[in-house]
């Protein structure tokens, strides 16, 4: 099983720059793959030659074979796994159940996030050993904030730059059985606007993904990205101003505030989960935006719930908990969970409620048996009735 442990890390001079270098050379590796990749893919259709479609293999290959002089001071690693990577992307971005997968796209130095991925890092004496490549004499062990939670090999390292500096998450085997658990406590999880619906001990309950903080961050970013926006379009040439810089560096440490946050709420909820429960049902929740409410800072909330779903799949495994993810097409806010009745067309439930019934945002009533329910414990029943024939 492999379990993964985010730390905190502190480079000396020379690493920082080691470090830069490292991002840069993922960059460019990666967008040369992508270059690559497009004109395999582009002579594949002029030549209408399936054959010719580009893959990892194939491209990496290109890659490797066309190395420049100073490529082979550089870490092979890095460059295998930017093009893995691409490769990841170009099958999500055809995969239907994320319709949310951007096509992966050229990376900027100014936008894109500094990273890099290695599967050669050991961690020596408590502190993170990177592999040094060849010829390089300068090269020093990182010092971590603290020790990894697992014990076990490491299979793949990626180091992060955020606001506050330096993040290395270890990805480590554990070997450790997990006894998967046989009781029959079971609950659904319903994702919302700003909550989400579960069943509880105690009956029906629900764990608010919203507050004051959070709001006011989403207020903040929305004003600091309006503001750079602005700058941009009046000095398009030069508007890294010290001002513009400023407010940039703002806007970073508000993100990752409020990634902070959300995965406080995530994992201490889904914590509890699993704790309390044997089987869980959840939606697969690609399709949420549908029901996002305008006011909210969109992007930055439905991100959370795609977490969610991330975070439940593998605390699930590690705990051994029996997790079902709920076919986006089947009816949670439709069906009675008294009956089974579905509503179609104009007596739909709408998030609104029903216009033709007069029925409230949060009301269910059906009207084959008369059951009169709250919309999101009807939701959550019937979550929890899929997972007991599924
Ligand atoms: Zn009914």
């Amino acid at each position: 099983m492999i379990k993964t442990h985010k730390i905190k890390m502190y480079p000396n001079a020379t690493m920082r720059i080691v470090l830069t270098q490292l991002f840069n050379y993922r960059r460019y590796c990666y967008n040369q793959a992508l270059e690559i990749w497009n004109e395999m893919y582009d002579e594949s259709v002029l030549m209408a030659d399936k054959s010719l479609r580009p893959n990892e293999r194939k491209v990496r290959n290109d890659l490797v074979n066309n190395k420049q002089d100073w490529q082979f001071e550089q870490s092979a690693r890095v460059l295998q796994l930017a093009v893995s990577d691409l490769a990841k992307g170009w099958q999500n971005y055809f995969n239907p159940k994320m319709p949310n997968h951007a096509r992966p796209r050229f990376k900027s130095k100014k936008r894109s996030k500094n990273s890099f991925k290695t599967d050669r890092a050991k961690i020596i004496d408590g502190k993170l050993r990177l592999d040094k490549p060849r010829g390089t004499k300068d090269w020093f062990d990182i010092r971590l904030a603290e020790k990894p939670r697992w014990s076990g090999e490491i299979k793949l390292t990626t180091v992060v730059e955020e606001a506050d500096g330096y993040y290395v998450s270890l990805a480590i085997e554990v070997n450790e059985n997990v006894e998967q658990k046989t009781g029959k406590q079971i609950t659904g999880v319903d994702a919302n606007v700003a909550r989400f619906d579960y069943k509880g001990a105690n009956g029906y309950q629900s764990v608010s993904t919203m507050n004051a903080k959070l709001l006011s961050l989403y207020g903040r970013i929305t004003k600091y990205q309006r503001l750079l926006a602005r700058k941009r379009v009046a000095n398009p040439t030069n508007f890294r101003s010290n001002n513009y810089r400023s407010a940039r560096a703002k806007l970073k440490r508000d993100y990752q505030k409020v990634t902070r946050i959300q995965a406080d709420i995530l994992h201490k909820f889904t914590a509890q989960l699993v704790r309390d429960n044997d089987v869980i049902a959840i939606e697969d929740l690609d399709n949420l935006h549908m029901r996002m409410n305008k006011h909210l800072a969109k992007n930055l909330h439905r991100s959370m719930f795609g977490q969610f779903k991330q975070i439940m799949q593998y605390k699930c495994e590690w705990n051994g908990v029996k997790l079902v993810l709920v076919d986006q097409f089947y009816p949670s806010t439709q069906r009675c969970c008294r009956c089974g009745y579905v509503k179609t067309g104009d007596e739909k439930v709408r998030l609104s409620g029903n216009r033709k019934h007069h029925t409230g945002h949060n009301e269910y009533v059906c009207y084959k048996c008369g059951a009169q329910m709250r919309r999101d414990e009807n939701a959550v029943e019937n979550l929890i009735q899929y997972a007991q024939v599924n």
